[in-house]
């Protein structure tokens, strides 16, 4: 085949390459189709290494296509593809006028900018290795290597054996490179589909923690209201509508057959208000609501009736029993209480002497108005239910 001929046919396939290159494959996409880069320039050595017949000739060739490969992926790898147009009309020119240029060109210094190029553009891979996370620039940066190698065979060797050596590996280069953008492409289209059934997944599965949170945020808000409005702030006992409440609870409860309900309050409180002033009334307060929480069950229930009024609800705890219990915390704040004061308490049991809040109360409180017209400081028990022995 004629040189010309041969130079035509490279020129053509190097510039198909280049123009596929710059123009169909846009870099911010070049992974998503097959870039032809690598195959048409595989296409061209192997074209080279069978028909040219100077050693002189196709080193020339060699060097060009490398000096042009290493400037347009020097610059490339700033994202500059017009270097690959002009490594293209280069690569032209020196296909139509090789021979007389191969005769003038010092072959050695365009070996030696050959190198230097290669290796600048192989420390650019490697660092471009170290920064990326894409893991087809970390592929294509690690076969560059090989790339290098190649070049200098290349651009040291000056008989046909150790050119086609040195060809041979640049085919391994471009093929690996070819294979790289391959699998990548079929990678990225196989996996878009998963990786939006993922993202889908994961989108669901975070809509859904936020909605949780959300619910148990606002569970928790709810709660606090409800607890807030059904505590009264100072004794922390339940405040009127959460005793109203507990009780009708209790009343509904199918499982509760029996309760009973003591009121009481402190004696002659009006005179520690008045000698020992409001703050130590206040401390008297929570430190009766205090010694009933912690003296009594978990079950039982205390709430804040209305000024020194309060009210123990004791689930399953029948009249006898609830005479006992009052009367031992009857004697506990008697002793306990600084300043020194006492309370009387007064019962009502359930279902005896009422089934309703209302007359339950009613009952309890004329135990409390007997045991202050006893004398206070007593528990007084005015219901239904026949007790033996009553106290005080
Ligand atoms: P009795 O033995 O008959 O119960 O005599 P008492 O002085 O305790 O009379 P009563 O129970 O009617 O008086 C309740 C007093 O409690 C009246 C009010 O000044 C006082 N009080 C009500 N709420 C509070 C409060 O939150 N803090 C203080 N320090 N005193 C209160
Ligand atoms: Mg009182």
């Amino acid at each position: 085949m004629e040189i010309k001929a041969i130079l035509i046919l490279s020129a053509m396939l190097f510039g198909i390459s280049f123009f596929m290159h710059t123009f169909i494959i846009p870099n911010d996409q070049s992974y998503n189709r097959l870039d032809f880069m690598p195959a048409l320039a595989l296409l061209y050595v192997l074209t080279q290494t069978l028909l040219i017949s100077s050693v002189n000739a196709f080193r020339l060739m060699i060097a060009v296509l490398y000096l042009g490969y290493a400037i347009m992926r020097l610059l490339t790898l700033k994202g500059v593809n017009l270097s690959a147009v002009a490594t293209g009309l280069i690569q032209t020119a020196v296909f139509f006028g090789s021979i007389q240029i191969a005769s003038k060109l010092p072959i050695f210094w365009l070996n030696t900018i050959n190198i230097l190029l290669g290796a600048a553009f192989l420390v650019l891979s490697i660092l471009q290795l170290r920064q990326s996370d894409k893991k087809i620039d970390r592929d294509l940066s690690e076969i560059n290597v090989i790339g290098f190698i190649a070049l200098l065979i290349l651009s040291l060797s000056s008989g046909y054996y150790m050119l086609n050596v040195g060809t041979g590996v640049f085919c391994l280069h471009q093929l690996a490179e070819l294979v790289i953008y391959t699998k990548h492409d079929r990678i990225l289209r196989t996996s878009v589909s998963t990786r939006l059934k993922e993202l889908e997944n994961r989108f669901e599965r975070t809509v859904e923690f936020e909605a949780k949170k959300r619910t148990s945020v606002m569970a928790d808000k709810i709660e606090h209201i409800r607890e807030k409005s059904q505590k009264d702030p100072m004794t922390k006992a339940l405040n009127r509508h959460g005793l109203t409440s507990e009780i009708n609870n209790l009343i509904r409860d199918p499982a509760i057959k029996i309760f009973s309900i003591a009121i009481f309050d402190i004696d002659h409180f009006k005179s520690i208000n008045d000698t020992k002033g409001h703050i130590v009334g206040d401390e008297c307060l929570k430190f009766l609501s205090y010694t009933f929480m912690i003296s009594n069950r978990k079950t039982d229930m205390l709430g804040r009736y209305g000024g020194d009024e309060f009210i123990l609800i004791m689930p399953h705890v029948n009249a006898p029993a609830a005479l006992e219990i009052c009367e031992r915390m009857r004697g506990l704040i008697q002793s306990k209480s600084v300043p020194k004061f006492t309370i009387s308490l007064g019962i009502a049991t359930y279902p005896y002497d009422g089934r309703a809040f209302t007359s339950l109360l009613e009952v309890a409180d004329k135990g409390l108005y007997k045991a202050k017209e006893g004398g206070r400081n007593r528990v007084a028990y005015d219901g239904n239910v026949f007790i033996k022995n009553e106290t005080k």
